[in-house]
């Protein structure tokens, strides 16, 4: 069998060239970095709970009219997605505060934000994805102004999506990141969400306990990762409700 194409190796996907031009197959590895990748691990499920769990999201913001880059789901950790143009950001949504803003802020932990903040990070390990104004987007080209009106319609839209769907199972959305492509359909562009939305890249925290559902179990220490995604994607009836394996998840299709 001929070889297929790397594109691209991540820390938790790799990007292969896919079967049509202008297509992608997104796999989706078990590994786990945290703290720009000084912190790594295997956790056995991780990609194919990912996988189906970003099949999940994206296919619903399909459903109520916001693109993304997904087209279908090939099999248990692969997905074919359409090939776009990544802008350089992370697109950072915050309802609660957690995470970075606490240490930048001085905030404490679960405070609700006033109205959710949107913020920006220059995509770049290298550099550990800083924290970025839309001054500098406009001064570097990352974005033009007409891009980022839409990242934040798009990014609200988002939220609003993800936050509904996991109130309605018990989660409370805190934060999530998203990555925006740009396709081009002859001499028009369009802006998709593309990358992931998955546990890796919410905060998720069960609206009765508190209990973390997302990697920051990774991240600091507090249990089995794949438990807690497994429990996610349970909820959401991605899993059979009987929490039967945890190494090797059972999917419905
Ligand atoms: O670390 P920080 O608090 O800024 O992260 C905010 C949100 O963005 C978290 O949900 C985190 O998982 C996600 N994130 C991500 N990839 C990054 C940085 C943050 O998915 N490189």
């Amino acid at each position: 069998m001929a070889r297929r194409k790397k594109i691209y190796e991540g820390k938790a996907k790799i990007m292969y060239e896919g079967p049509e031009p202008g297509t992608i197959v997104q796999y989706f590895k078990d590994d786990a970095t945290a703290f720009n990748a000084e912190k790594k691990d295997v956790f056995e499920g991780k990609g194919v709970l990912n996988n189906r769990l970003s099949e999940f999201f994206m296919v619903g913001l399909g459903a109520i009219g916001v693109p993304t880059h997904f087209i279908k789901r090939l099999n248990m950790r692969e997905q074919l997605v359409r090939s776009c143009e990544i802008i350089p950001l992370e697109i950072i949504v915050r309802n609660y505060a957690a995470g970075s803003i606490c240490t930048r802020l001085g905030l404490e932990e679960g405070l609700q934000m006033p109205r959710p903040i949107v913020e920006y990070c220059y995509k770049d390990d290298k550099l550990g994805d800083p924290l970025v104004t839309e001054e500098h987007i406009a001064a570097f080209g990352w974005a033009s102004q007409q891009d980022m009106d839409d990242i934040l319609a798009l990014a609200l839209r988002v939220n609003d999506y993800l936050s509904g769907v996991m109130m309605a199972v018990g989660i409370r959305l805190v934060d999530f990141k998203i990555e925006v492509g740009r396709i081009y359909d002859g001499d028009f562009q369009r802006l998709v969400i593309a990358d992931e939305i998955s546990p890796d890249s919410c905060r998720l925290w069960d609206i009765e306990t508190g209990r973390k559902l997302d990697k920051d179990v990774f991240r600091r220490d507090l249990g089995n990762l794949t438990d807690a995604y497994t429990e996610v994607a349970r909820r959401l009836g991605v899993l059979p409700k009987s929490p039967r394996t945890v190494g090797k998840p059972t999917l419905i299709n």
